[in-house]
């Protein structure tokens, strides 16, 4: 190699330099879609092969070229934009430089048929290095343009090799119109391979901004969009768009930037707008963002680079602030509607944060930490012994007896001093209703315990069965209500190693920051017959209703194994059903199925498969579930009753029997913390933050 310096060919350096404005296919189409829009066009169609690396074709109905233009269109520095320095100041197209046409025909061969509207034919011209081949012909044509790009970089060996993929060229092209399509509403675009019938991107005329975003981004976007707008006269600027609110988040931002109308990029922008959402998103989520501002043109210095991405202006941080301040003010007033679908609690993961505090019984606080002073994002204004009245009150129609089975009523070993409730003579007891009667036919001393005695927050996470303390205790809780049936005091032992190993099983799997809540938390209420709410100091919880009384019915079967009342039933060959908890009867119109499964689902040839598989198929069949309730207001409509008394008492159940045995019955598995069956919704402290902003 020698080191005389020569002059490069002139077809090289402009290739070189066309190479600096087009380096991918995506760039080749956005300037010419930023052509079409210059020209006036409302419809503009894009299609592509191999991801525009073999064919562009983008056709617009725009004002088109006219005849004695189509010679110089594609030399350097011809543009029907700009004819001075200064008017780049004030210059409010998008094209100015006359240099798109001119770098793609250096690159590839381009080929524009276009039509002005006092033409008579459209005319047709072919280019290469910037000339135009032959004169133009005249050819049939619709008002407009269309230019055909084919075999881009066929003179760049290098560039050609790095663009190896069609499929990511062509998501970015899709990408580029699709952001030009929502920016320019009320202009058509679409964009398809060549060959196929169907557009991969497509938008109507008389769609709305809106419209388009649902089009493209979809609906998850599209209805958690809040408009933004705002302006400053000394700074200069206009700002408006779109952007999520806080129930929407992605992994990765979708910022769509548009200044005067350029798609650009700012990394100042997006960072100032992100750090605004950090308070608003989960950890490492992000928003979607599309905000198109307008600045004094002779404030924006877009002639940074020739690709025209990245856009610096004057007064930069003072308009950045403005907009922060702006989103920052749109995201706290739609904070109201905002759901929770996307923060995963575990509980205790997190119990570092701000002193714990229990409430004591006369509602004042302590605090289990150094500090004395409790603040008021620490405090607890709730206490989980607290009853309330309506437990004691249980509404005369109750659909737990309805069902396609009738269940009789005669009880025969019940203690009459076993509920602690009231009796009302419009109240009735669930007893009166079903059968209960003692798995060995003897009869019975009445029983049992309170919870708060034979399960205290010091026994915790092992598992205390009521009649485990039965021979010491029973004596002395005449009064109290047992909790489950098997607290009956002549108890079958159960030695059996399948039993015991399935007993260790649940015990194993506990989770003691979740037995911990479920034992003192606060019934809020239901959400649905699948979901309730409930409190555990400063936190809330959203809880799968259904999957925990499915748990607790499996534990209750394995720890109470063969120590059942029986729920008589008065037809057929199927005489009982093992009585589980007190006031509770499984949806009967679960029974067929139960039965089905109990043929296909249970192992009946080993041991322990055998009790583990069915107690599992028995707890699905005793769990409330949402077509239980249905049933329920159907069979209370049908006998004209308002379905108000329907839905109290599935409520009533919800509240008194289910988590009431949720406090000390269920060992909550691990997997509840993780699997959203136990979500935590809010933080006591995490919500004063929010509200400091206010
Ligand atoms: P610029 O847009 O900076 O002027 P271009 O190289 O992109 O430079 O385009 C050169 C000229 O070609 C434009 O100024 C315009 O007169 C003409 N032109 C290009 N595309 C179109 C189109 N789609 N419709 C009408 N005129 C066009
Ligand atoms: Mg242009």
């Amino acid at each position: 190699m020698d080191s005389v310096i020569r002059r490069l060919d002139e077809a090289v350096v402009n290739r070189i330099a066309a190479g600096e404005v087009i380096q991918r296919p995506a760039n080749v189409i956005k300037e010419m879609i930023e052509n079409c829009l210059d020209a006036k066009s409302t419809s503009i169609q894009v299609i592509v092969k191999e991801g525009g690396l073999k064919f562009i074709q983008v056709q617009d109905n725009g004002c088109g070229i006219r005849k004695e233009d189509l010679n110089i269109v594609c030399e350097r520095f011809t543009t029907s934009k700009l004819q001075k320095f200064e008017d780049l100041a004030s210059i409010s197209t998008y094209g100015f430089r006359g240099e798109a046409l001119a770098s793609i025909s250096h690159v590839a061969h381009v080929t524009v048929t276009t039509k002005t509207a006092d033409a008579k034919c459209a005319f047709r011209a072919t280019y290469s290095d910037g000339k135009i081949k032959a004169p133009p012909k005249p050819c049939a044509g619709n008002q407009g343009t269309q230019i055909m790009v084919e075999d881009l970089f066929y003179n760049v060996n290098t560039r050609r090799k790095a663009l190896k993929n069609p499929n990511e060229e062509y998501a970015k092209i899709l990408e580029v119109v699709s952001r030009y399509a929502i920016h320019n509403s009320g202009i058509s675009f679409s964009v398809k391979k060549q060959g196929d019938t169907v557009s991969d991107v497509r938008t109507l005329s008389n769609a709305s901004t809106v419209d388009n975003i649902r089009a493209i981004f979809g609906n998850a976007v599209s209805r958690e969009l809040i408009e933004v707008g705002c302006e400053d006269a000394n700074l200069a600027f206009k700002m408006k768009g779109y952007i999520t609110n806080a129930n929407y988040s992605v992994k990765k931002c979708i910022f769509l930037l548009f200044i005067n109308h350029r798609l650009v990029e700012s990394a100042a922008m997006r960072k100032a707008i992100e750090t605004v959402y950090t308070a608003y998103l989960p950890k490492s989520m992000h928003p979607f963002l599309y905000l198109s501002l307008e600045i004094a043109p002779q404030n924006v210095d877009v002639n940074v680079h020739p690709t025209k991405h990245e856009v610096h202006f004057l007064h930069e941080d003072s308009i950045l602030e403005r907009v922060q301040q702006h989103v920052e003010s749109k995201l706290l007033g739609s904070n109201s509607s905002r759901m929770y679908f996307t923060q995963t609690l575990l509980p205790g993961v997190d119990c570092s944060s701000s002193g714990v505090v229990q409430s004591a019984a006369n509602s004042s606080v302590i605090t289990k930490g150094t500090s004395d002073k409790v603040y008021a994002h620490q405090m607890v204004r709730t206490d989980s012994r607290e009853q309330k009245l309506d437990a004691f009150l249980q509404a005369v129609n109750n659909p737990l007896s309805a069902g396609p089975t009738e269940v009789i009523t005669e009880v025969n070993a019940r203690p009459p001093e076993s509920s602690g409730r009231p009796q009302d003579t419009e109240m009735q007891d669930l007893s009166d209703l079903v059968e209960i009667a003692d798995v060995q036919e003897d009869t019975v001393k009445p029983g049992g315990l309170s919870e708060s005695e034979h399960f205290s927050p010091q026994t915790l996470p092992s598992r205390k069965r009521p009649w485990e303390d039965m021979d010491v205790e029973l004596e002395k809780n005449y009064t109290r209500k047992n909790m489950t049936a098997a607290c009956t005091p002549r108890r079958r032992i159960i030695n059996l190693t399948s039993v015991l190993t399935l007993q260790e099983e649940i015990s194993n799997q506990a989770h003691a920051k979740l037995q911990e809540m479920l034992h003192e938390h606060s019934f809020v209420g239901c959400v649905s017959p699948q979901w309730a709410l409930a409190q555990h100091q400063t936190k809330l919880y959203l809880l799968n209703t259904t999957k925990l009384s499915q748990e607790l019915f499996y534990q209750i079967l394995i720890y109470d194994f063969a120590n059942f009342g029986v729920l008589r039933l008065s037809e057929g060959n199927l005489t009982g059903l093992p009585f589980l908890i007190d006031n509770y009867v499984p949806p009967l119109e679960g029974l067929p199925m139960f039965i089905l499964r109990l043929a296909t689902e249970v192992n009946w040839d080993e041991e322990k498969e055998c009790f583990e598989s069915l107690s599992k198929e028995l707890a699905i069949f005793y769990s409330i579930r949402r077509q239980y309730i249905i049933e329920e207001s159907n069979s209370t409509n049908s006998q004209n009753e308002d379905s108000e008394s329907g839905s109290t008492t599935w409520k009533w159940t919800v509240e008194h029997v289910l988590y009431k045995a949720f406090r000390t019955h269920l060992l909550p598995p691990k997997h509840f913390a993780e699997d959203g069956n136990i979500l935590q919704l809010a933080n006591l402290p995490d919500l004063y933050k929010v509200f400091e902003r206010c």
